[in-house]
């Protein structure tokens, strides 16, 4: 900003005006992204940031362009809508969720928001208290490090196991929780390890969560994308154990993240949310946000609705035939190692072996000189809480893919210790 323009609104000395920093960590992919030579004719292969709509094979279902188009046309949907989202919507969701649960859920448990990555905030914000503290995995998304460290919220980590197929260190959690904790987060399907919780996993969180009194955030923002022998089950089954909330969006089971449609979801038969006054607490935060586009609202009973089984089974054949290039394509490359075959959500991680390669120390610099030299994205692990691993995206097209690791592997090749 201008010397000028900051003077003018009198903030040059006011600390309380200053924003506090988005994240310590550093978790933007702007650095990697910029040592792409410009120079290099091939095209960019973009495995950092898990989206999927730079491929014409991940395009969204007709159904749900149609039913943004009718919503549009209808002129029904031009007024402003409600906080919470306006009631056809709601019942949309309630009904969409509760196809997999044994009760059913109402349209009050339904809270729309911009995206997963709002009701993530929605939910931070809610849980943040003088002293209080939230459980988070590592390796995870750094969203919620970010939101939690503007709320001062204080984080505790518990770790993912990749020999275990990257399952909750549940002692881990039993040790960091105390009487401050007021949540522990999932992740499920996994980003960014593209496991998928067992049933008896979840059930083993679940009662984990009430012994100790936390109630669980299951972020399932990758909920039905799953291609391996795990089927996906939703934290909500286990709502009688613990109250559970659950995140989601179209933005990834539709491929539509620029849509910025998602929700916030109750699973609490016990009633425990309402007596402890977290129902009054989400409301109230949503009355400082602006409501969400109500024609997208007006489309999501019919994109919900509406999707044909075939789009989501092709989706699902394209997400697991890249996941095996992906995997395979990884196990040729010296010096990176994938200690479990992703079976859900985009992405997976890799283990570096950065004492294989002669003149690369960590993650970070090998992602650098990975893009500079073979313009291939990848997102390096200590952005996402784990050192010397890397997270590749595999929503990419399969001859991108490819070429992508065909690249990697080759600069691997360069980069080796000569004996
Ligand atoms: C992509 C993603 C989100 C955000 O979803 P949007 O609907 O695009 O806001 C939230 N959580 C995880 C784990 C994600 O990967």
């Amino acid at each position: 900003m201008e010397n000028g323009a900051e003077n003018k609104w009198g903030f040059e000395d006011k600390q309380e005006h200053k924003a506090a920093p988005a994240v310590t960590v550093k978790t933007s992919l702007a650095s990697i992204i910029d040592s792409v030579n410009k120079n290099d004719p091939r095209p960019v292969v973009p495995l950092g940031y898990g989206d999927p709509t730079a491929f014409p094979c991940f395009r969204t279902a007709v159904e749900a362009e149609d039913a943004i188009v009718d919503a549009l046309r209808s002129g029904k949907f031009n007024c402003y809508a409600t906080n919470s989202g306006i009631p056809p919507a709601r019942r949309a969701i309630a009904d969409y969720l509760s196809r997999d649960l044994p009760y059913k859920l109402s349209a009050d448990d339904v809270y729309v928001t911009l995206g997963c990555k709002q009701a993530v905030e929605v939910i931070l914000s809610v849980l943040a208290r003088p002293g209080a503290n939230v459980l988070l995995p590592r390796p995870g998304w750094p969203y919620y490090e970010g939101i939690a460290q503007r709320k001062q919220l204080e984080v505790r980590h518990f770790d993912l196991l990749p020999e275990r197929n990257w399952e909750v260190d549940l002692d881990a959690v039993e040790a960091l929780a105390d009487k401050n904790t007021a949540a522990m987060v999932i992740i499920n399907p996994g980003n960014p390890c593209g496991n998928v919780f067992t049933y008896h996993h979840l059930q083993e969180i679940a009662e984990m969560a009430r012994k100790l009194r936390v109630m669980v955030v299951a972020d399932e923002v990758y909920g039905h994308l799953t291609f391996g022998s795990i089927p996906y089950t939703p934290m909500g089954l286990f709502g009688s154990i613990v109250p559970v909330i659950t995140l989601g969006s179209i933005s990834k089971r539709w491929l539509v993240p620029g849509w910025r449609f998602g929700w916030l979801v109750t699973n609490d038969p016990n009633g425990i949310f309402q007596k402890s006054g977290i129902i009054d607490s989400i409301k109230d935060c949503l009355t400082i946000y602006s409501d969400i586009p109500t024609f997208i609202q007006g489309a999501i009973p019919q994109i919900l609705e509406k999707t044909k089984e075939d789009f989501f089974c092709k989706l699902i054949d394209t997400l697991r035939e890249s996941a095996e290039i992906c995997y395979d394509g990884v196990k040729e490359i010296p010096c990176i190692s994938c200690p479990n075959k992703p079976e859900g959500s985009m992405v997976t991680m890799v283990k570096l072996n950065p004492w294989l390669l002669e003149d690369i120390n960590d993650d970070i610099e090998f992602a650098l000189k990975l893009a500079k030299e073979e313009s291939v994205i990848v997102t390096p692990g200590i952005y996402v809480g784990l050192k010397n691993w890397l997270r590749i995206a595999f929503c990419a097209e399969p001859s991108a893919l490819k070429d992508g690791l065909g690249r990697m592997k080759a600069f691997c090749q360069r980069h080796t210790k000569k004996h």
